[in-house]
């Protein structure tokens, strides 16, 4: 680690310290957990002071999205909707702020599908592997240099990422853009790449075969499975879990970065983003009328200036519900606050230290592999009208 921050609780691995170093002396190593954190690893260090100056840890996170306007959004777009975590959200933003050579930055999996990395694609027309959600943490790499050359030669770029991540990036830039927009996620933390991948090879191991792809959040008929997981096997084969032993870990908080506890910052109503994105919770208290609804809804929260210029061109391709802030910290308090921590993730990384297939055995339970019911299967194919009917004397 750095000497101006030395402490795991508080880095979050956002790397604007090791894509800021002039000389190039920082580098991000994984730790035991297999989080990343920065170390000067070359010689050359010309204490120029510039990786202390731009960490968002050390000099407090600035938040400039202050002044929120909150809807409930669902995408106009089926495929777009299919194919992301909740409403579609942040396809639609990045097609509302495309103008030209528009730069995308988003988490996507790497090539050997358990580690994710924060990629750099030209246009909305090859952002598919940035969709969804990925409960991994994100390696951020060099993205932060590439988006301030684009943005330098006067390019389009918007970036999406956790709050921490999000403030990474604006201590980098060091100032405003016009041209660059930053969308931040409410987040509930991010999780062990290590720990991911042995809970991968378990899985396999459980089933028979090897895992070689994962998907969160898969859409089947039903959304109210919000959890839902694709399995992918080295047979070709595929299997839908809902509950793998890396969700219920991530669930429990039990595999978080250090960072992700009390420390975390940016757990607030001041947020990092200029537009903010999550589930949306309590969808049929705040608008009873969707009761039976067969989509899930994105939250999205236009937070500045910037964000609330892109209302119109949102409010085209999405359905968008105004509701009140309140309601969004109702059911979705980690908008603007800390909530709870696992008191017990450090005896588990210290359990998985030892002996990590154990480790994995004993903090969880086995899959549950997830087959449509008879009763599922009709009640998808129902038109809205007759679900909200049904559901209404079921008394829900
Ligand atoms: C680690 C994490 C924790 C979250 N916790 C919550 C929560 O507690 N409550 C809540 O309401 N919503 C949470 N979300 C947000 C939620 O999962 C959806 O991303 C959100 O509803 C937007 O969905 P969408 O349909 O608009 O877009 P999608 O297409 O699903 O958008 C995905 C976007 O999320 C970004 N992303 C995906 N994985 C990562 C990653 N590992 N690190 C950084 N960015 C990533 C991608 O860059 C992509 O731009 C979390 C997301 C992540 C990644
Ligand atoms: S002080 Fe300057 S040269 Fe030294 S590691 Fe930090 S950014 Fe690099
Ligand atoms: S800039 Fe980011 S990675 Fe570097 S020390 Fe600060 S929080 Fe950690
Ligand atoms: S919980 Fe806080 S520190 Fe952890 S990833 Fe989210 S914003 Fe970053």
């Amino acid at each position: 680690m750095l000497e101006f921050n030395n402490s795991k609780t508080n880095c979050t691995g956002c790397a604007a310290c090791a894509s800021v170093c002039p000389k190039g002396c920082i580098e991000m190593l994984r730790d035991g957990e297999g989080f990343l954190y920065p170390a000067i690893t070359q010689d050359g260090c010309i204490a120029c002071g510039r990786c202390e100056k731009v960490c968002p840890m050390v000099h407090g996170a600035e938040a400039p999205g202050q002044d929120h306007q909150a809807f409930a959004a669902l995408t106009r777009d089926t495929d777009v909707w299919r194919r992301s975590a909740s409403g579609g959200a942040f396809t639609e933003i990045c097609r509302a702020w495309e103008e030209g050579d528009t730069l995308i930055v988003g988490a996507a999996w790497e090539e050997d599908a358990f580690s994710v990395h924060h990629v750099c694609v030209h246009g909305t027309g090859a952002m598919a592997p940035l969709c969804r959600s990925k409960y991994v943490a994100s390696d951020m790499d060099d993205v932060m240099r590439t988006m301030k050359s684009h943005l330098g030669d006067g390019g389009r770029v918007v970036f999406c990422g956790t709050p921490c991540q999000v403030a990474g990036v604006r201590g980098y830039m060091g100032r405003d853009y016009d041209n660059l927009l930053l969308v931040d996620l409410v987040c509930h933390g991010v999780g062990s790449p290590l720990v991911f991948g042995q809970c991968m090879e378990e899985t396999g191991k459980y089933f028979g075969r090897r895992v070689v792809g994962y998907d969160f959040r898969v859409k089947r008929r039903v959304y109210e499975t919000l959890y839902l997981s694709r399995l992918t096997f080295d047979d070709g084969t595929c299997k839908y879990v809902t509950r793998d032993p890396y969700t219920q870990l991530f669930l429990a908080q039990h595999c978080l970065r250090p960072s992700c506890g009390k420390a975390c910052k940016f757990r607030r109503a001041e947020r990092q983003g200029d537009i903010t994105i999550a589930d949306f919770k309590g969808l049929t208290d705040v608008f009873p009328r969707l009761k039976g609804t067969k989509r899930n809804y994105s939250t999205v929260v236009l937070n500045t200036p910037k964000g609330r210029a892109l209302h119109g061109p949102l409010s085209r391709s999405m359905h968008l519900l105004p509701c009140s802030v309140e309601d969004v910290v109702r059911f979705n308090p980690l908008f603007a606050r800390q909530t709870w921590f696992s008191e017990k993730r450090d005896a588990f990384f210290a359990d998985f230290a030892q002996a990590p297939a154990k480790t994995i055995a004993a903090w969880t339970t086995p899959c549950t592999e997830y087959a449509d019911t008879l009763t599922h299967r009709v009640f998808g194919r129902l038109p809205v009208v007759l679900r909200r009917i049904l559901l209404g004397c079921l008394g829900q």
